[in-house]
C-alpha cells in the first residue's frame, strides 16, 4: 500500500448493534482553524449518486466546503477539488462510479494538484476500498458516511501531505447537529429525523453502510424545520431509512405519529416523510395524516414481493395479507392518497408462481407509481450466498411484464385526474418547455402547465386537461 493515513472499513464491525444510547453533539460544528481558508481562490466539484439521503448529505457537504472558501463549480475540469458522494444499492450504481472514476482520471495529468475524492455508501463497503486503493490510484481521499463532518481535516491532510487520506468509521458515530448546509431547493427542504437502519432485509447494504437507526431529538428537527417555515419553505420531506422506527432508539412510544402531528402544528403548508416501512406503520400515524391537510396524501410504501414466503426470505417481517389490509385501512380513512411502492424481481429462486402474486399485488394496489429493480447480490448480506437459479433473463422478462402492469394502472390513476382542479407547488419552468410551468400535486403528481403570473414557490390552482404517461397537463385557474 503507497504511504498515506489509513482507516479502512469492516463489514463484520458494521454489522453490530449495541443497545447504548445516542449521544447528540449538540457542540456548533467549528471549522479548525488551519483549513479555514484552505479552500479561498479553489473550487470544488461534487457529483451525487443515488438516494435522498445522500442528496441530503450533499447539501452538509457543500455546506462544508463553502465555509472553507471553496466555490462550486460545475465543470469537472476547473475543479481543484472532485467528489463523488456514491451509492451502493445496487451494482450498476457502483459501476457507474468507477466507470467515471476511470473518465476524470486523465484529468490529473493537465491538474496534477487535482485532489479526487469519494465519499458516501461506498466508501462503506470493504471490498470496495479494497478495489480503489489496488487499481484507483486516482483516488486521494475516501471517507464514509459517518464522519463527513471530518472533511475540513481529511481533506486539510491529504492536501499537505499529498498522500491518500482513507478515513472510514466502520461503527456508526453520534448524532452531530448544527453542520453547515447548503440546501439545494429555495422552496422544498429535506430534513433528516434519523440515520441508518436496524431491519436486515435479507438483500440490502444499508444497515451496513448507514449504521444503526439514531433518531434525533423532537427539538433539533421541531426547530429546523420552524426555522425552514420562517424563511419561506413551503415543502419538508422528513427523511429516514424507516421513518415509522423514528424514536424507538430513545424509548419513546409513537415516535413517527407524534413527530408527524408536531410537524403538522408549525404550519408549513406542505410535509412529506420517506420511507415507511409497512411493518412499522401504525394506525396512528394514518390518523395523524388523515387529520391534517398539510400532510400529503402521498404514500411510498415498499413491498418488495406479494408472496408471503418471498417476503419471509427477504426478512420484511409482514405478509402479502398483513401488507394488503394496511392498504385497505389507509385508503379507507383517506380516498384520495395516492400510493408508490418498491418492488424487487429474481430474488433468488423466485418461482413464476411467486412472480405472480407480485402482479396480483400490483392489481390489488394499482400503485401510481412504482421504483422495480432486478435483485442485484450485495456482499456481505445473506442472500449474496444464497444458490438462485432464476436465469438472467428470465428476471429482465419478468421486470419488462411487471413494469407494464405498473404502467397501465399509472394511466389509469392518471386518467381520472382529468378535469379535476388540484393544487400544485410550483418548481419553475419545465426542462422541457420555456413556455410551460412544472410542479408537483398534493398526491405527488408531476403537473406541466400554463398560466399566468406563476411563480417559483407559489401554489397554485391547475386543472387537469390531458394526461401523459407520467404526467398530467393542465393550466392554472383562478377561483
Ligand atoms: N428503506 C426502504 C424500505 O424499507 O423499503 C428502502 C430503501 S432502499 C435505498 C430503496 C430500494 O432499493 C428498496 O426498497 C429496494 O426495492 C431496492 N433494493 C435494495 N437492495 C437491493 C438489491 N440488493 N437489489 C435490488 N434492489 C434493491
Ligand atoms: Fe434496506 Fe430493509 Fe433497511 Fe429498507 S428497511 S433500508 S430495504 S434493510
Amino acid at each position: 500500500m503507497p504511504k498515506g493515513n489509513y482507516q479502512l472499513p469492516s463489514l463484520k464491525d458494521a454489522k453490530i448493534r449495541t443497545r447504548e444510547a445516542v449521544k447528540v453533539e449538540h457542540a456548533l460544528f467549528k471549522l479548525p482553524e488551519q483549513t479555514r481558508n484552505l479552500g479561498v481562490g479553489r473550487k470544488f466539484y461534487l457529483r451525487t449518486y443515488g438516494c435522498q439521503a445522500n442528496e441530503r448529505d450533499s447539501e452538509t457537504i457543500v455546506g462544508i466546503l463553502e465555509s472553507m472558501g471553496f466555490s462550486q463549480t460545475n465543470e469537472e475540469q476547473d475543479a481543484d477539488f472532485i467528489l463523488l458522494n456514491t451509492c451502493a444499492i445496487r451494482k450498476n450504481a457502483e459501476d457507474k462510479v468507477l466507470g467515471e472514476l476511470g473518465m476524470l482520471k486523465k484529468l490529473k495529468t493537465t491538474n496534477p494538484d487535482l485532489i479526487f475524492g469519494l465519499c458516501g455508501c461506498m466508501a462503506q463497503e470493504e471490498e470496495i476500498v479494497q478495489l480503489l486503493l489496488k487499481t484507483y490510484n486516482q483516488v486521494d481521499l475516501i471517507f464514509g458516511t459517518h464522519n463527513i463532518h471530518r472533511l475540513p481535516e481529511l481533506l486539510y491532510q491529504t492536501m499537505m501531505s499529498k498522500e491518500r487520506t482513507v478515513e472510514v468509521y466502520s461503527k456508526e458515530g453520534e448524532v452531530i447537529e448544527n453542520l453547515p448546509v447548503k440546501r439545494f431547493g429555495k422552496h422544498k427542504a429535506w430534513v433528516n429525523i434519523m440515520y441508518g437502519c436496524d431491519k436486515f432485509c435479507t438483500y440490502c447494504i444499508v444497515p451496513y453502510t448507514r449504521g444503526k437507526e439514531r433518531s434525533r431529538l423532537y427539538g433539533d428537527i421541531l426547530s429546523e424545520i420552524q426555522e425552514l417555515k420562517d424563511q419561506g419553505y413551503k415543502e419538508v420531506t422528513l427523511l429516514g431509512q424507516n421513518v415509522n422506527a423514528y424514536g424507538k432508539d430513545l424509548g419513546i412510544e409513537s415516535g413517527f405519529a407524534n413527530l408527524l402531528e408536531e410537524v403538522a402544528k408549525i404550519g408549513i403548508p406542505r410535509i412529506r416523510f420517506t420511507t415507511s416501512h409497512p411493518w412499522d406503520f401504525t394506525d396512528d400515524m394514518i390518523d395523524v395524516i388523515a387529520k391534517y391537510d398539510n400532510i400529503m396524501p402521498a404514500i411510498h410504501l415498499p413491498v418488495q414481493s406479494g408472496n408471503s414466503d418471498m417476503l419471509k426470505i427477504m426478512g420484511r417481517r409482514y405478509t402479502s395479507e398483513s401488507y394488503k389490509s394496511l392498504y385497505d385501512r389507509i385508503i379507507k380513512k383517506m380516498p384520495n392518497c395516492s400510493f408508490s411502492t418498491d418492488i424487487i424481481v429474481g430474488f433468488p429462486n423466485e418461482t413464476e408462481e411467486q412472480f405472480q402474486d407480485t402482479l396480483d399485488m400490483v392489481n390489488y394496489c394499482k400503485y401510481d407509481l412504482a421504483y422495480t429493480f432486478i435483485y442485484s447480490p450485495r456482499e456481505g448480506t445473506p442472500a449474496a450466498s444464497m444458490e438462485d437459479n432464476v436465469p438472467e433473463q428470465v428476471k429482465s422478462e419478468r421486470l419488462q411484464r411487471l413494469n407494464e402492469l405498473v404502467g397501465l394502472y399509472s394511466n389509469m390513476n392518471n386518467q381520472k385526474y382529468v378535469g379535476k382542479v388540484v393544487n400544485v407547488l410550483v418548481d419553475g419552468l419545465s426542462k422541457k418547455n420555456d413556455q410551460v410551468y412544472s410542479g408537483y400535486s398534493e398526491e405527488n403528481k408531476l403537473i406541466n402547465f400554463t398560466g399566468k403570473d406563476v411563480h417559483e414557490g407559489d401554489i397554485v390552482r391547475v386543472k387537469i386537461t390531458d394526461v401523459k404517461s407520467w404526467s398530467l397537463n393542465g393550466e392554472v385557474v383562478s377561483d
